[in-house]
């Protein structure tokens, strides 16, 4: 594994390279993503599909996912403040045109009308496989493997060049017993690390736990590292002092399995895992790492991505 060495680009460098990879939408953390920046987001896609484990299901995900399987899968309870939830305008016309009207000509907010949907904005790609997984009915003795992908929100506004609202995620998911699970894990910890070399990537993967909400969360949070349950692969982007998060590798023990009532072969509850690649934090991770003119960037790194 290599070290950090590499001096983190300072405050100024990275305002700089948002101009050059963004185009502003008024919104902080949402941004339209140029030509250049794309190339090596499709290109980081295509090596990571080359590393598609056999037997995998591809499936693409819509942004938007089901309300009612978040809240089964207890995000509210976990992570409430980064939920963004779909709201409409609902009623018959005569009442939609009420609120519009009001709106354009009182300057009444027409937000106030708006209805909850059936819908959220997907927080994570892998959240929808595993009701799909259940609805399969026993998973086999060999385990399931899943490549997913998803566009992923988060209420996290910040104008911090690896903080997005709106962000791509990659995830292969693994369902099966505890030991496949396990092996999965250490097996994509190697072979991710094996990635970020190829890539000129600074990193080192470390033991991480996720942003639970609140006072109560810190807890869930200390307990998830005591447990061992998500490493990280961090590469300095904006400081060596506060890396970023790149890919997660996580295990979730039985929590979906109870959840939805996945079962093994055996009949026993269902353990999952997966690893997360943030598409977008990996494509500034190259950026701020090889510079902007891509011809330029080292030879066995262009090759690795075909660019
Ligand atoms: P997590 O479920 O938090 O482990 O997220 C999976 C991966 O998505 C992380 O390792 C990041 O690379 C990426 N990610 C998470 N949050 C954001 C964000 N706000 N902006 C960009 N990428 C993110
Ligand atoms: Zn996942």
């Amino acid at each position: 594994m290599s070290v950090m060495s590499k001096i983190a680009p300072r405050a100024s460098e990275m305002e700089a390279l948002k101009e050059v990879l963004f185009r502003p939408t008024g919104v902080d953390g949402v941004y339209a993503r140029t030509g250049l920046y794309e190339s090596v987001v499709e290109a980081l896609a295509a090596l990571i599909s080359s590393h598609r484990p056999r037997d995998a299901e591809v499936l693409r995900f819509p942004p938007i996912m089901s309300r009612a399987q978040i809240e089964r899968h207890g995000y509210l309870k976990s992570f409430p403040n980064l939920l963004g939830a779909v709201s409409c305008l609902c009623g018959d016309e005569r009442h939609i045109r009420g609120v519009v009207g009001r709106f354009v000509e009182g300057g009444e907010p027409w937000t106030d009308a708006l209805e909850a949907a059936d819908l959220v904005l997907a927080p994570a790609a892998c959240y929808p496989v595993y009701p799909l997984a259940a609805a399969r009915g026993p998973v086999p003795a060999g385990g399931l493997t899943y490549d997913v992908a998803a566009d992923c929100f988060r209420r996290e506004p910040s104008t911090d060049i690896d903080r997005f609202q709106s962000f791509r995620m990659r995830e292969y998911v693994r369902i099966g017993s505890e030991a496949q699970i396990q092996a999965f894990r250490q097996e994509w910890i190697e072979r991710a690390t094996g990635i970020a070399d190829g890539l000129g990537l600074n990193y080192r993967v470390d033991l991480a736990s996720d942003p639970f909400f609140g006072r109560g969360g810190q807890i869930v949070a200390q307990s998830q590292i005591e447990q061992a349950l998500k490493f990280e692969l961090l590469v300095p982007v904006r400081s060596a002092d506060a890396p970023t998060a790149c890919m997660s590798f996580n295990y979730h023990q039985d929590h979906f399995g109870t959840t939805w009532d996945l079962k093994t072969a055996d009949d026993e509850v269902a353990h999952t895992g997966c690893v997360a690649f943030g598409m977008d934090r990996l494509a500034v991770a190259m950026f701020a790492t090889h510079g902007t003119d891509i011809g330029s960037w080292p030879a066995t790194v262009r090759e690795a991505l075909r660019l």
